[in-house]
């Protein structure tokens, strides 16, 4: 980004700019060239706020950037812009939850799974109806009968819906269903699939592939906006390292860069990073300290059983110390948390 300075500011000028640039922690440098007056190149990022105190300053004429290769999904002049999913705002004050199992296998599952993660704060209930599996051979999800439960149990608890579209079919049927459409990580690229989620007039929740940059990540959000998608919820899911400790190496670096670079709210998915439960609560808060807006857990009443992915689910018992973790890290970060219950009750 380069700042240009008025033709009357007087020598010395440049120099304050380069001075509240090292203040706000952004290292830059006063031009030479012919550039007919004093200008400064300051590195990008630059967070709105910055942009905001670097353009008050005295002489500042005119700021020039290159190009963003997604504009609609840059933060401008503005912070996080809320997504609003029926009576939840994602990426506001208040931290948000998504909670449920990996995959809907029966009814019961699904209701149990509402019910205790609305008694604890949650305001969504997820799983997957369609599976994106590895192998063939694996589960591949109950089909129509797992979308139709899960809005009924949602609706029983005032929970509201986050499920996965796998193909363009998929996203006109899950829209009906559900209040948000998930892109998977595997996904996270295929365009045709990414013009399709944005027609049927849902907010959408997309997770970063595991090996995508920033900016792959922030260009599949702007095809989603671009296409008219009503919200983009973006959400940190873990990206392949060498470590086999951990499932994913859920990358908090990206999570904090990306709410710099992005208007659009930034949840995290702790489960499918850690691989196993004991480490979905530590990567929950290390991610709501980085900045997350929110967390997408998975969730089942009885792990041991789950069709998918059941060493990562929490208990339904566990999800009470993760919305304590949600209050309290939340509260150090300027978030709150607070159970969905009472805010029903508030609101009436
Ligand atoms: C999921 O959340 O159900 C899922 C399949 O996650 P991911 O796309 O991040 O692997
Ligand atoms: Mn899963």
């Amino acid at each position: 980004m380069i700042v240009l300075l008025d033709r009357n500011a007087p020598e010395g000028a440049a120099q304050q700019v380069v001075a509240a640039a090292s203040r706000l922690g952004l290292p830059s440098r006063r031009l030479g060239g012919d550039w007919g007056r004093q200008a400064v190149e300051v590195e990008e990022p630059v967070p709105p706020r910055a942009l905001r105190i670097l353009r008050s300053l005295p002489h500042v004429e005119e700021i020039l950037r290159a190009p963003s290769s997604y504009p609609l999904a840059a933060s401008e002049a503005e912070e996080t812009r809320p997504v609003r999913v029926g009576d939840v705002e994602v990426g506001g004050r208040e931290l948000v939850l998504m909670a449920g199992p990996c995959a809907v296998e029966s009814e019961e599952q699904v209701e149990e799974a509402a019910r205790v993660a609305a008694r604890e704060g949650a305001s969504f209930l997820r799983g997957g109806a369609y599976k994106p599996r590895t192998r063939p051979g694996d589960f591949q999800g109950v089909g129509p009968e797992g979308l139709r439960w899960l809005r009924a149990a949602a609706d029983r608890h005032g929970l509201l819906v986050v499920t996965e579209a796998l193909d363009e079919a998929g996203c006109i049927e899950v829209a009906e269903w559900a209040d948000v459409v998930q892109i998977g990580a595997r996904t996270m690229q295929a365009t045709s699939l990414l013009k399709a989620a944005a027609r049927v007039g849902r907010p959408v929740l997309l997770k970063r592939a595991m090996s995508a940059t920033v900016e792959e990540w922030l260009s599949a959000a702007e095809y989603l906006l671009e296409g008219g998608a009503p919200g983009v919820i973006l959400c940190e899911r873990g990206s392949r390292s060498f470590e086999t400790a951990t499932r994913f190496s859920l990358d908090v670096g990206a999570l904090a860069a990306a709410k710099l670079r992005t208007h659009l709210p930034v949840i995290a998915d702790p489960s499918h990073a850690a691989g196993r439960r004991a480490l979905v609560l530590p990567l929950a808060r290390a991610a709501l300290a980085a900045g997350a807006d929110g967390l997408l857990v998975e969730a089942h009443p009885d792990p041991a059983c789950a069709r998918c992915d059941g060493p990562q689910a929490l208990l339904l018992d566990d999800l009470s110390a993760l919305a304590q973790d949600m209050a309290k890290v939340g509260a150090a970060v300027g978030r709150s948390f607070s159970s969905r219950r009472s805010r029903l009750a508030v609101g009436g």
